[in-house]
């Protein structure tokens, strides 16, 4: 692939900072930004713009949709913040609307071969929501689900053991969202399983205690960080830039994306969309991959399916 152009709709805190983010890697050489504030749109590509003397060369421009002619990747990241007192179902009815007028508009320009990558949240819901509306190939169609989670979960693994995150494997599947998962069954530390990794570590604390309340770090990690600043993108943006690298470089990288389910785990779970470890290359995610989860991970992945299966219901 010599151009690799890639489209973000939505210039908020997240698309601008997937923008910058981008900016900075030799991966994309054709950046599109496309915002309804086309003034922040255009704002934001000017600044972007004035920094290209010290990255590698690239087209970046703020677009409309037929922009979307050519490109390899469009990433959804547009959309409205919860109001005070606002449940959730109605913030993704809101949400519905916003990605209903954005799917018209990109069909009529999206490549038979472009990829769209939703972060969006609910974006498990609104992945499906995007998979159904443009009828196309499941493959093609990417929500961030839990990269940001697993990410996280390394990181404070990462933190509680003095390892380089880099050498933590772990997976966070399911929902992104309350009812994920934290497959600790198949996290090895250096290729160790953790809970061999545990019973040598000599930090004494209680195992179990401890990785529970990893995972509470992780799941709460959003509300805290909203708590404090009002809304979290940094992270998101790098991991956003790690999967349009597999999907751009033909990476065949193992990532925890968001992805159609048809059937799994003995037909417990179906016809939605979540995260489990997938392989994406630059044809999207070529294959789910299944790891040996304990019995008490698969209830809780099920359960986490029937979370996503019931929001979906509340839009049909
Ligand atoms: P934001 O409010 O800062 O930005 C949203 C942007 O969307 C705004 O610039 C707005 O003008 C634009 N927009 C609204 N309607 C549009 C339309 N019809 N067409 C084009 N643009 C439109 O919000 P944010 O902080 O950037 O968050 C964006 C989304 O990303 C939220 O849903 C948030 O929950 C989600 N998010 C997801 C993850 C993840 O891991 N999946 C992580 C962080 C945030």
């Amino acid at each position: 692939m010599n151009n690799r152009k890639v489209v973000i709709i939505g210039d908020g805190m997240v698309g601008s900072s997937i923008a910058f983010t981008v900016l900075q890697d030799e991966t994309v050489n054709e950046l599109i930004i496309i915002d309804v504030n086309k003034d922040k749109a255009q704002g934001d590509v000017l600044d972007l713009a004035h920094g290209m003397c010290f990255v590698s060369p690239k087209k970046i421009k703020a677009g409309d949709y037929d922009d979307i002619k050519d490109a390899h990747v469009v990433v959804i990241t547009a959309g409205v913040a919860q109001r005070p007192g606002e449940t959730r179902l109605q913030l993704l009815e809101r949400n519905i609307k916003i990605f209903d007028s954005i799917t018209n508009s990109m069909k009529p320009y999206l490549e038979d071969d472009a990829i769209v990558l939703v972060v969006t949240n609910p974006v498990d819901v609104l992945s499906y929501y995007v998979y159904k509306k443009l009828g196309i190939d499941s493959k093609r169609v990417i929500g961030s689900g839990t990269v940001l989670d697993t990410a996280r979960l390394k990181s404070v693994i990462a933190d509680h053991t003095g390892i380089d995150p880099r050498n933590v494997h772990t997976f966070v599947v399911g929902e992104h969202g309350d009812s994920e998962v934290a497959a600790y069954s198949v996290t090895t530390i250096g290729g160790i399983p953790i809970s061999e990794y545990c019973n040598s570590c000599k930090k004494c604390c209680d195992k179990r205690l401890e990785l529970l309340n990893l995972h509470h770090v992780v799941k709460d990690a959003a509300y805290q960080i909203i708590a404090k600043k009002g809304a979290t993108y940094y992270a998101v943006a790098l991991a956003v830039n790690q999967i349009l690298k597999a999907l751009l470089n033909n990476y065949h990288s193992v990532l925890t994306v968001s992805t159609y389910i048809q059937n799994e785990f003995d037909g417990q779970v179906r016809d939605i969309y979540f995260s489990l470890p997938c392989v994406v290359s630059s044809r999207g995610v070529e294959k789910i991959l299944h790891p040996s989860y304990s019995k008490d991970e698969v209830d809780q992945i099920v359960k986490s399916g029937k979370t996503i299966e019931n929001e979906i219901k509340s839009i049909s």
